[in-house]
């Protein structure tokens, strides 16, 4: 840690030791907790800063554009002005502040500690059906000739080409097709591989799956991405060996906080890929945003994770794009800027 760090560790104790003067009677109130950890040891772990309001008896821990918001006697803590999380209620220790376990395990996952900032190690691509699964089928009459595209061969081009563009931006990170020919793999198969790529501590895969849309309203056009909704509790994210911990209560904890950060992240990098396509092909193409579902190979994937769906198959104009190698190429490189401006905000947190 550095001495910087410690000098403001030292001045927040001292602003502590005023307000503690003026509100002594109501100190230590608090529930007793199994063993708190003090604001010293919050700041000094994380390298976060404290701000202070003393009028609300509110406060925030914060460090390279992020926050971690909290009030005394609160159960709720608040990351980014967004995520909710419940905690432990900080309360008040003589001239200073005190925190539960689950506190500082979460002001951990916000602000990783310095040399242990995070990276995304693998960007896992989906073209979604395959083989003799062919996904949404659209047919029309063109000039008097019926036409016919399928889903599958689509999403496959949109992959292969995101791929690419992947491979050349980041030579270090492991780019991975689930299928990169008219293949069959099941929603198990393709979760299974994703699952499989070998992350370090402090590394995240990325999934995104690619889908083409059809509908029986056949004016129905537009590209959307979906991501996961917060409520579909996944278990057994962080395992009792890797986290170091026995206690059940302290790993449940710590999976839904992993929970809810992954969710957030899925909301990121969903934002982040509408955007890019709005970038490419927004002015001609509706953008239908955001949406939240249960899909199968979105909800078993242990990793932050969106499905794309590219546009209308049924739709005679998004019929004709969705073969045009050109619309195709800037489809592809419209979730490419989402997702490398993803890895940027991503890889930067925590740094100051
Ligand atoms: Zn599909």
């Amino acid at each position: 840690m550095t001495g910087t760090t410690h000098r403001m560790v030292a001045l927040v104790l001292l602003f502590w030791v005023g307000v503690a003067a003026v509100h002594a009677q109501d100190a230590g109130g608090g529930a007793g907790t199994a063993s708190p950890v003090s604001l010293e040891e919050v700041l000094s772990r994380t390298g976060a800063r404290l701000q202070w309001d003393p009028y609300r008896q509110q406060g925030a821990l914060v460090r390279g554009g992020r926050m971690l918001s909290f009030a005394l006697g609160s159960t709720t803590a608040v990351q980014d002005l967004s995520a909710v999380h419940r905690v432990e209620p900080p309360r008040r220790d003589g001239g200073t502040l005190e925190f539960g376990q689950d506190f500082l395990a979460l002001a951990l996952q916000v602000f990783p500690p310095p040399g242990q900032t995070r990276r995304i190690s693998a960007i896992f691509i989906d073209p979604g059906h395959g083989g003799r699964d062919p996904g949404a089928i659209g047919q029309h009459t063109i000039d008097g000739e019926v036409q016919r595209v399928e889903e599958k061969d689509i999403v496959l081009t949109v992959g292969q080409r995101l791929h690419a563009l992947l491979t050349a931006r980041y030579p270090d990170k492991e780019i991975v097709l689930s299928r990169d020919t008219d293949d069959y793999l099941t929603l198990e198969e393709r979760t299974t591989l994703a699952n499989g790529i070998e992350a370090g501590p402090n590394e995240s895969v990325i999934f995104i799956s690619i889908h083409a849309n059809a509908s029986l309203n056949r004016s129905a056009r537009g590209f959307e991405v979906w991501f996961l909704p917060p409520e579909f509790r996944r278990r057994n994210l962080v395992s009792a060996e890797d986290a170091g911990v026995e206690d059940p209560d302290v790993l449940s904890i710590l999976n839904t906080m992993r929970e809810e950060e992954i969710t957030l992240e899925s909301v990121l990098l969903a934002r982040n890929v509408l955007s890019g396509m709005e970038g490419s092909v927004g002015l001609g193409t509706p953008n239908r945003g955001l949406r939240e579902e249960s899909w199968y190979v979105v909800r078993n994937a242990k990793m932050p994770s969106i499905l794309i769906e590219v546009g209308f198959v049924t739709n005679r104009d998004e019929f004709l794009q969705l073969q045009n190698d050109a619309y195709l190429q800037r489809l592809s490189e419209g979730i490419y800027t989402g997702v490398t401006n993803f890895v940027r905000s991503f890889e930067e947190v925590g740094v100051e």
